[in-house]
């Protein structure tokens, strides 16, 4: 089975007056995030590991700063198109491990509800969410306020196997056979008229 790996990187700074909106989470906070979006590092970061994941660009390739379709943007959008783009090349995820590094708010009381958030935003179960908080040792503890994730992918089963009848039949002749079997206008054993075994299996093309 066919599995790509991703990683995200964001931060942010602090800015009063805004809202806080973590993970899809709004935050009761003094101080949001500034950002041409909503400012939600974390999802910005998912974001970035799916699209990494399939090497299909970054959020800045689909939603760049200089558009103002986005200003203020709910960055559930961005999400909804990088998982667009997984499934188009053929892939879901199995799982995404996440680091938050800030000072204040703290994360590890609500790591819980972010983290069910997140499950429900990108349409997988609490348990493949993990969601980390780290205070900013060695760095300005005022301020910092950044995002690390890492997502696994596996490619959606069966994808893969009419791909490859194209691509290992060349004689005419031979398609003639393999389509009239799999319409079961011929029985499987008459395969053997091909001269070798079937390089596929009948069971996995449906
Ligand atoms: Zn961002």
């Amino acid at each position: 089975m066919g599995m790509r790996i991703g990683y995200g990187f964001d931060s942010h700074a602090f800015k009063a007056g805004v809202p806080l909106v973590i993970g899809g989470l709004k935050i009761d906070h003094p101080e949001g995030l500034a950002g041409h979006s909503d400012g939600d590092l974390l999802l910005h970061a998912i974001t970035d590991a799916l699209l990494g994941a399939v090497s299909a660009g970054d959020i800045g390739t689909f939603f760049p700063p200089s558009d103002m379709r986005w200003k203020n943007a709910d960055s559930t959008v961005f999400l909804e198109t990088a998982l667009e783009e997984i499934a188009t090349a053929g892939y879901r995820i199995v799982n995404l491990d996440c680091v938050l590094i800030m000072m204040r708010p703290k994360i590890v009381p609500i790591a819980g509800e972010m983290r069910a958030r997140v499950a429900e935003l990108l349409h997988v179960s609490e348990r493949d969410v993990s969601i980390k908080a780290k205070t900013p040792e060695g760095l300005p503890q005022e301020g910092t306020a950044v995002a690390h994730v890492t997502v696994l992918l596996e490619s959606i089963a069966g994808l893969d196997e009419p791909k490859k009848l194209v691509a290992e039949i060349d004689d005419p002749t031979e398609v003639d056979v393999v389509v009239r079997t799999l319409m079961g206008e011929e029985e499987p054993h008459n395969m053997a008229r091909l001269g070798r075994k079937p390089t596929f299996d009948t069971d996995d093309l449906t």
